[in-house]
């Protein structure tokens, strides 16, 4: 009996204890079902998911691009310089960002490298002297599938500048008179756009050079692109008519209507009329300069590249007799004298010149433009 009784409560026992374990099993911390576990695995995946975007602290192999507003000064009640922004990346940047075209980072670095895909504004606007921030802004453009579709391959780190609004100092005097005196070429061109104007303005742009325009409004119309790429790169828009008619010739309301219809053609392009007036062929009597209501600009150097047709007889001319201070005349309508003209650029450049517009080579040396006088060029006396 006793025996028995022993088993059995050891028996009993036993499955009391292992109920016992069973429950604290159960309620303890060390027990987790695989219910739990699929429920933190997927709480700590958002989570991460949610780190990544917000912080990027696991984009470890996040290309990284720096673009970084860089500086820069101008004194008070000048003219707002361009502000410009520098573009570094460490990264590899051969990474493709978008399989279907196969736009990679470099080409990304490219497009910020050119200008676009970013806005750089600061609140200084030179009336006051100071420090201002100069901002750099992403455009939606970049910034969206930067957030989205090339999140983890590359992001792109926007860093101000500043820019110093200064008080009118010796050193400004220095450069303004400096500036006065280096000598100065206004290159002209007539009767276009045309054709070959396009290649024309970017061999200005590519020099850092600018020139003036005399255009026919009907040839404004179709050449609006052109028009609008001298107003970018700082050359200046000249009326020439609106079909090259002789003024003397017409009456004035008919001199009027030609020279308004180009202003107007112009204005609607850039927003401005023309600043200079060129009479075709020169032409000019009392009724033309009463009735104008515009500076008439003529030129102290004649190519004669109309005539001639021939590159380097045009640059050769030029070459021959050019001096500080002169106006040249050509016709871009002429692929010939477009040439000549992207020849002279670098020549007169490396002999010191510097080709300006016909208004900046006027005020650089002291002249006002008049309405209704003539201009053939500007010396320093
Ligand atoms: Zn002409």
């Amino acid at each position: 009996m006793r025996k028995y009784n022993l088993k059995k409560r050891f028996k009993r026992a036993r499955a009391r204890s292992r109920a016992m374990a069973r429950r604290r099993r159960k309620h303890s911390i060390n027990y987790i079902s695989p219910m739990k576990i699929g429920v933190v695995c997927v709480i700590a995946f958002l989570v991460m998911i949610f780190a990544t975007r917000a912080t990027g602290i696991f984009k470890e192999n996040v290309v990284e691009i720096n673009l970084t507003a860089q500086d820069a000064e101008m004194y008070i009640g000048e003219d707002k310089p361009v502000f410009v922004a520098e573009v570094s990346c460490e990264g590899d940047t051969e990474i493709i960002l978008d399989e279907d075209t196969g736009f990679t980072i470099q080409n990304l670095i490219d497009e910020l490298n050119s200008g676009t895909g970013y806005t750089l504004e600061s609140d200084g606007d030179g009336s006051e002297t100071g420090e201002y921030e100069i901002k750099a802004e992403l455009t939606s453009a970049v910034s969206t599938p930067l957030n989205t579709d090339w999140f983890d391959k590359v992001k792109i780190n926007t860093k101000p500048g500043t820019l110093k609004v200064k008080e009118i100092d010796e050193e400004y005097m220095a450069s303004v008179e400096a500036k006065k005196n280096r000598p100065m070429i206004a290159l002209t061109f007539d009767d276009g756009p045309g054709k070959y104007t396009m290649k024309l303005l970017d061999a200005l742009e590519e020099n850092h050079a600018q020139a003036t325009f005399f255009m026919l409004g009907q040839n404004v119309e179709k050449y609006e692109d052109e028009v609008a790429k001298m107003k970018e790169i700082g050359c200046e828009l000249g009326n020439h008519s609106y079909d090259h008619p002789k003024f003397p010739k017409l009456s004035v309301d008919e001199m009027k209507a030609e020279i308004n219809n180009t202003n107007g053609a112009i204005e609607a392009i850039t927003g401005e009329p023309a600043s200079v007036l060129r009479p075709p062929y020169g032409l000019i009597n009392e009724e033309v300069k009463q009735n104008v209501e515009m500076p008439m600009i003529l030129w102290s150097i004649d190519t004669l590249d109309w005539k001639t047709k021939d590159t380097q007889a045009t640059i050769d001319h030029v070459l021959a007799n050019v001096s500080d201070g002169d106006i040249v005349l050509m016709h871009d309508i002429y692929e010939t004298s477009v040439n000549a003209a992207i020849e002279l650029i670098k020549k007169l450049q490396d002999q010191g010149y510097y080709l300006v517009t016909v208004s900046e080579l006027a005020a650089s040396r002291g002249y006002e433009l008049v309405k209704g006088e003539k201009y053939f060029g500007f010396y320093n006396e």
